[in-house]
């Protein structure tokens, strides 16, 4: 039988009441696996004496190991390389931002190091977005809420962690129970994460929206729109057939009356599919009566998506400028790094068994700078 993680939280829960312990003791297991992931249980001497069985038969300090890590030369990007029980492989990316130069002139930012995960929540993805690399790979299987919170664990040692975006591999609303409960361990303690520092990306899983608005208030929502219009939407990603754009755009209004929260809206440019004036304006228009940051992000070419080409600087600017000076809505351009790792953010695939890493990419800067 296949060990859970001890960060598997509701199944801790259950067998903690079963055996009536107490569950105050969960944060300080954590606690120890945290500082100590390769513990022994009995290393933890003040738990009542049913747990020792209890953890020793059921559960792992950490059901997943470290493969590999990748520090591109930028010296803000490390990539990690986390082997699953099941022996598949997930991607997390770490992003040092106080070391980044040019964009804090070279110095480091106020309030000391801050770095942002980006977290895988799948194996693969069954939404099969053209553009992406992680859709190509198809569905293999959903992570356990142990298996996401333990890229934490291990990026916890790489460098500190301040804010995660569930932009790695994988459509994090299609997990959505393992989803809600990650996030809820990363709000508690050992990892006292903001929620305001946590950001669940989604190609648009509507009946979820207002679902997670309830279930993980202040959490911030970032939404893979791509398309101003149903046709394009639909031609690039066929998950929007299922979740069409008015019924999306409706779940974004109502979750924006609920939950007050600006909407972080993700646009990939891609040169004549969805990048001209028109097509500006019709983004302009769809979103101009919500509170909206849009991140245009520059296609980074995948190996099997030749049919792409990312849109020009000259024409992101104007696409850019339309959005700013007629609908007077926030607009940031993406910044590509961790190329010389091929590590990026919604673009991770893992291919064979060992240490393959995925195609070419770029990397996401722009969401979590703008909540410091
Ligand atoms: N499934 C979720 C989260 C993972 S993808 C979602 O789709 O939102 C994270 C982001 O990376 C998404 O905005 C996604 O559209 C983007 N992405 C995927 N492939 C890309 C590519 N080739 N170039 C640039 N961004 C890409
Ligand atoms: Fe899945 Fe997101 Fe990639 Fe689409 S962009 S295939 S939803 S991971």
């Amino acid at each position: 039988m296949a060990y859970r993680s001890i960060f598997d939280a509701p199944v801790l829960q259950s067998e903690f009441d079963n055996a009536g312990i107490n569950h105050h003791f969960i944060p300080l297991i954590w606690k120890h696996v945290l500082q100590n992931p390769n513990c022994k249980w009995d290393e933890i001497t003040s738990l009542p004496s049913a747990a020792y069985p209890l953890l020793n038969s059921k559960f792992l300090p950490l059901t997943t190991t470290l493969h590999s890590v990748s520090h591109s030369t930028d010296a803000v990007t490390s990539k990690l390389l986390i082997k699953l029980q099941n022996g598949e492989f997930v991607e997390t990316v770490v992003m040092r931002y106080d070391t980044r130069l040019g964009k804090y002139a070279g110095k480091p930012r106020p309030g000391g190091p801050r770095s942002t995960l980006c977290v895988s929540s799948q194996v693969g993805c069954k939404m099969g977005c053209k553009f992406c690399a992680t859709g190509s790979m198809g569905f293999k299987s959903n992570l356990s809420t142990g298996e996401i919170v333990e890229q934490l664990v291990h990026a916890s040692h790489i460098s500190n962690i301040r804010n995660v975006v569930f932009m790695g591999m994988g459509e994090p609303l299609n997990n959505y129970s393992a989803l809600v409960e990650a996030v809820r361990i990363m709000l508690r303690s050992p990892f006292q994460l903001s929620p305001k520092r946590i950001t669940v990306s989604t190609v648009g899983i509507v009946h979820a929206i207002s679902k997670l608005q309830h279930d993980l208030p202040h959490v911030n929502l970032a939404v893979s729109l791509h398309a101003p219009v149903q046709d394009i939407r639909c031609q690039i990603m066929p998950a929007a057939r299922a979740f069409p754009l008015g019924k999306l755009m409706d779940a974004l209004h109502l979750y924006q009356k609920n939950s007050q929260q600006k909407i972080f809206i993700e646009y990939i440019m891609l040169d004549g599919v969805n990048d001209d004036e028109l097509q500006a304006h019709q983004l302009g228009k769809l979103l101009e009566t919500l509170e909206v940051v849009v991140n245009l992000i520059p296609f980074n070419p995948v190996g099997s998506t030749t049919q792409f080409r990312t849109t020009n600087a000259a024409k992101v600017k104007c696409f850019q400028r339309v959005l700013r000076e007629k609908y007077d809505i926030r607009t940031t351009v993406r910044k590509e790094m961790g190329q010389d790792i091929n590590g990026a953010c919604g673009q991770l695939v893992v291919s064979k068994q060992d240490k393959m890493l995925a195609e070419n990419t770029g990397l996401v800067m722009d969401i979590e700078d703008l909540h410091l």
